[in-house]
């Protein structure tokens, strides 16, 4: 029977601040972000291409500062995707807000007062959304009310909905409380003929699989992650990806991977095996898999 890792979902003594940690620097991508929309002229598809960045380096951002408290709870990290999301969005208002009534320049003071009184702000939002402002002036406000409700949207839920999914497939040892990392230098390696990469594992271990896995790694091939406790150096585990290459009319090569197996627990020797493997040596120390 394959063993999987499975997170401890523990909050850890700095966990609960995840929201918070998470919210600070997501205020200051949503203040810029605002004040980007602004300060750079254009297009509406422009305003777009900034939201797009701007979630990006969110949710970025926000997987770093999680990560860094040593969260492994999905709940607190859905919570800190959500705090960050409505940070960002309160800031990006915040600013915009401060900005748009006084031309391109930037008014602290009437930002602090914003922040202050939140009431104050939602009624500022309602006005710029009922009577609108400069830049839209060439769109309907229809549009513009559209393009706002989906940047609530995208801040408020999509902040929420890619924390949840941080973690999947990251690996924590619960021992020297720290996350496990990538091991370099362990290569792609070709399918085995007719063979379920996945049964051959769970039936005779990572001796079979790199037994039965010899030769180029000519696509489709087997992409082999290995990730491992930088501590104590006790912890491994390996995924399976199956990598295929197709080509399109132009030639170009498009990518397509298929996880087929995630996070197996593995053994010292089952990683020196793999890493003896590449390096073209006969595979010679027993798996204890
Ligand atoms: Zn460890």
């Amino acid at each position: 029977m394959l063993k999987r890792y499975k997170a401890s979902g523990k909050i850890g003594p700095y966990g609960l601040l995840a929201p918070v940690v998470a919210a600070i620097p997501s205020a200051l991508i949503g203040g810029l972000y605002g004040y980007a929309q602004i300060a750079l002229p254009g297009p509406w598809f422009l305003c777009a291409v900034v939201l797009l960045v701007a979630f990006l380096l969110l949710i970025t951002v926000m997987g770093w500062t999680i990560k860094a408290v040593n969260c492994r709870n999905r709940r607190v990290a859905v919570a800190a995707g959500f705090a960050g999301g409505v940070a960002a969005w309160g800031a990006a208002w915040i600013v915009f807000t401060s900005t748009a009534g006084t031309g391109r320049r930037w008014d602290p003071a009437a930002a602090l007062v914003l922040l202050a009184d939140p009431v104050r702000l939602v009624r500022a939002i309602i006005a710029l959304a009922a009577g609108g402002w400069a830049k839209t002036a060439d769109h309907s406000l229809i549009t513009m009310r559209l393009a706002w409700g989906a940047e609530a949207l995208l801040l408020w839920a999509g902040g929420r909905a890619v924390t949840g999914t941080l973690f999947d497939g990251e690996v924590f040892c619960e021992l020297c409380e720290t996350w496990a990392r990538l091991k370099k230098g362990i290569s792609d390696r070709p399918m085995p003929d007719d063979k379920d990469p996945v049964a051959l594992l769970d039936h005779g271990g990572v001796r079979a699989l790199v037994d039965a896995t010899q030769g180029p790694a000519d696509p489709p091939y087997l992409r082999f992650t290995v990730r491992s406790c930088p501590v104590c150096n006790q912890l491994h585990t390996l995924s399976l990806t199956r990598v295929r290459v197709t080509h399109d009319r132009n030639g170009s090569a498009n990518t397509t991977t298929h996880d087929l197996v995630d996070n197996v627990l593995i053994t010292s020797c089952d990683v020196g095996l793999l890493a003896a493997a590449d390096q073209g040596q006969p595979p010679h120390m027993e798996s204890a898999a």
